[in-house]
């Protein structure tokens, strides 16, 4: 099924339509066309069965009433007598073979002689009927046979009603001339249709006329019906157009005749900015009209692609690489300045040129996706092209996402531990525990590599159960060993608190390892505040009940900061690293820090500045009341073993309290 032939009627009525439709005067879609076509091939093959069986019946009814009773001497007499039985049987025989091929996919080119054919049996049948009952007549009797073979003539094609009643009609009528003008008795007399067989006779073909209508309508109905749900299986809900199923099929033949021809293909991912507000000034049913509008306009600029809505407000098409951001710019153009006026919107679209035109086009456009999550937030660019940075970066998250289980099994995930001291006398009061990726394939990777892929993919839970496993685990070794034992930070992630029951793992954890839970504090990133304040306030309740201190990290990082003061209890602030950017000199990052300081005081929470890395920074930290310090001035993130290492040497003194 083509992109076209999935556009809607138009909804029409009136009694005048009503006729027109009843005689079938419409306009059939392919797939209807098809159906009926392939109908009248079934009943072919059934009905050229009955005929050679009926044949064949007859073939064996003249051997026992001529030859067997020795009426027929020879074998050109028995083939003279039954000739007419021999010609109709090969026929059967022909059309039952030629329609059960025709009936076979492969072999939809040839259907379109079908109908020829079949007309042509039709007539012969009707001839065989005519000329038997024609003598039949003469001799008084009644013309059955004429009658059932036009029964069958009218089983064998069914036609648009208007063509069944006039075809019928005319067969009709021609009979009843001839019977009525041709026909003698054995003396020579002309014959007649009495008044009686007239009505019968007329009656019948009403009949027959009325049964090839409706079963015309029922067929035709069916067919609707049976377009309808493959429509439904092929096409996007909401909009009308392909979904990805079914882009994925056109695109398939559409790269390989690009690849034949030697055209540039490019596949598109189109991306509506500021959909969410839009729905929300708008409602539910606004959203779902601006996706429509946004379907024709695809559907407008690209009518020969393939193009499809892949989910929300997503859309996608595969074209030409040859001027797309002319019209992938007439698509941005349409939607943007047309709703400008409501609410700020814009189209955003990532583009990708094919480099194998084998491979799975639902994989493939994913890289145009990528090109086009890129431009979120770049106001003035609408249009970025995948390029071979982005092919290093886009390989390195597939390889994240496909990989994590393996990491995770495997031990490369490893924990750094990131000193943190108190700010008074420098000793170490804790560490904040880090994740690396050491990969055997992709060498050494830092969080900023897969931590936003993770998150992006609902994946982070599994990282961060990894780190906290291998944290309470190494605590374990620490307590049964002796070795030195210092309070752990773990980073929680938002999602961990709706992808796992993060409390849970936690406590399971601290359970298996006997850990004393004072040694493990909980931070939690500003940003991963903002959404769901309710289970993440009750979950915090829980942990702060069982005796873990509860972080704020990265405070100041985020859009949302003082928000999140107000809604949430915390035991520690932990300054964001942004405020020593530029610090030196900087009297209002001085004030700045002094205020949030004074703050926490406030709200009677203990703080952390992290980032520091300077000595002057560490004085201002200092006087300003700051309690903890962390930073690469004491230390970057580093294994176990290097802590342990740098507390033996004496380049870090184990502080006596942690709190
Ligand atoms: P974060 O939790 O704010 O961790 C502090 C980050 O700042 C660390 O980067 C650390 O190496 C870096 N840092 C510390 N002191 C300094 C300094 O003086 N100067 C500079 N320039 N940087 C400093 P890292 O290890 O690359 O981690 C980045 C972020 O990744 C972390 O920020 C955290 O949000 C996330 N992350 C790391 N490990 C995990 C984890 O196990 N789970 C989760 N959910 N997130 C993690
Ligand atoms: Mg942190
Ligand atoms: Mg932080």
């Amino acid at each position: 099924m083509d992109n076209n032939a999935m556009g809607n009627d138009k909804k029409q009525s009136g009694i005048a339509y009503s006729i027109k439709q009843a005689l079938g005067f419409y306009h059939n879609t392919p797939y209807v066309a098809r159906y009926q076509q392939e109908a009248n091939l079934r009943s072919s093959t059934f009905m050229s069965g009955v005929v050679i069986l009926l044949e064949i019946w007859m073939i064996l009814r003249n051997i026992r009433m001529n030859v067997l009773t020795g009426k027929c001497t020879s074998l050109s007499m028995f083939f003279e007598y039954t000739s007419s039985y021999w010609f109709l049987l090969l026929v059967g025989i022909v059309t039952l073979i030629y329609c059960r091929l025709l009936l076979r996919e492969k072999m939809q080119r040839l259907r379109k002689y079908s109908e020829v054919w079949i007309t042509v049996f039709s007539g012969i049948c009707l001839y065989f009927g005519m000329t038997t009952s024609m003598k039949d007549f003469s001799r008084g009797r009644m013309i059955t046979c004429f009658l059932t073979m036009t029964l069958f003539v009218a089983c064998l094609l069914i036609w648009r009603p208007y063509i069944s009643i006039l075809l019928l009609s005319a067969i009709a009528y021609g009979f009843y001339q001839l019977l009525n003008n041709f026909s003698f008795d054995r003396e020579g007399n002309a014959l007649h249709v009495n008044a009686g067989d007239q009505i019968n006779y007329i009656t019948f073909f009403i009949s027959l006329i009325m049964i090839a209508i409706s079963i015309y309508h029922q067929r035709y109905r069916e067919a609707l019906k049976s377009q309808h749900l493959e429509i439904a299986a092929v096409t996007d809900e909401l909009t009308g157009i392909p979904n990805m199923a079914h882009f994925s099929e056109l695109a398939v033949s559409y790269l390989a005749e690009g690849e034949q021809k030697g055209i540039e293909l490019v596949y598109l991912f189109f991306n509506i900015e500021n959909f969410q507000t839009f729905n929300d000034r708008f409602g539910y049913s606004g959203g779902n009209d601006l996706l429509i509008s946004m379907a024709q306009v695809i559907r407008d600029n690209f009518p020969d692609e393939p193009y499809a809505r892949q989910s929300d407000d997503h859309f996608v098409v595969l074209t030409k690489s040859e001027g797309y951001e002319r019209r992938v710019g007439a698509v941005r153009n349409s939607l943007k300045y047309k709703h400008k006026a409501e609410v700020y919107m814009d189209v955003k679209v990532g583009s990708y040129r094919v480099r194998d035109y084998t491979a799975d086009p639902r994989l493939e456009v994913d890289h145009a996706r990528y090109a086009s999550a890129l431009l979120k937030n770049h106001e003035e660019e609408f249009i970025r092209e995948y390029d071979d940075q982005m092919d290093k970066d886009y390989r390195l998250r597939q390889y994240v996402l496909n990989n994590i289980d393996r990491a995770v099994k495997e031990g490369y995930i490893k924990v750094y531990y990131q000193p943190v001291v108190w700010s008074d006398d420098g000793e170490l009061c804790g560490c904040e525990a880090l994740a690396r990726w050491d990969d055997p394939e992709m060498g050494f990777l830092s969080p900023g590599k897969f931590i936003p892929v993770l998150e992006e993919c609902r994946q982070i839970h599994k990282l961060d159960k990894c780190v906290y496993e291998i944290v309470c685990r190494k605590m374990r070794e620490c307590l049964d060993k002796d070795l030195p034992i210092f309070p752990t930070s773990l980073n929680f992630s938002r999602l961990d608190f709706e992808l796992m029951d993060a409390v849970g793992e936690l406590e399971k954890l601290v359970e298996k390892y006997q850990i004393p839970r004072k040694y493990l504090h909980v931070e939690i990133t500003e940003s991963a505040l903002s959404d769901d304040v309710s289970r993440l306030q009750k979950s915090m309740r829980i942990l702060r009940e069982k005796g873990y201190s509860i972080w704020l990290d990265d405070f100041g990082s985020g859009y949302s900061s003082m928000n999140v003061l107000k809604d949430y209890k915390f035991d520690l602030l932990k300054i964001d690293m942004v405020f020593l950017k530029n610090f030196t000199g900087n009297e209002n990052a001085h004030k700045i820090i002094k205020s949030i300081l004074d703050l926490a005081k406030d709200l009677g929470m203990m703080t952390l500045t992290e980032g520091v890395e300077t000595q002057e920074a560490v004085d201002f930290l200092q006087s300003a009341g700051c309690g903890r310090l962390q930073g690469y001035f004491y230390g970057k993130p580093m294994t176990y073993d290097e802590i342990y290492a740098k507390l033996q040497d004496g380049t870090y003194k184990l502080a006596e309290e942690f709190i």
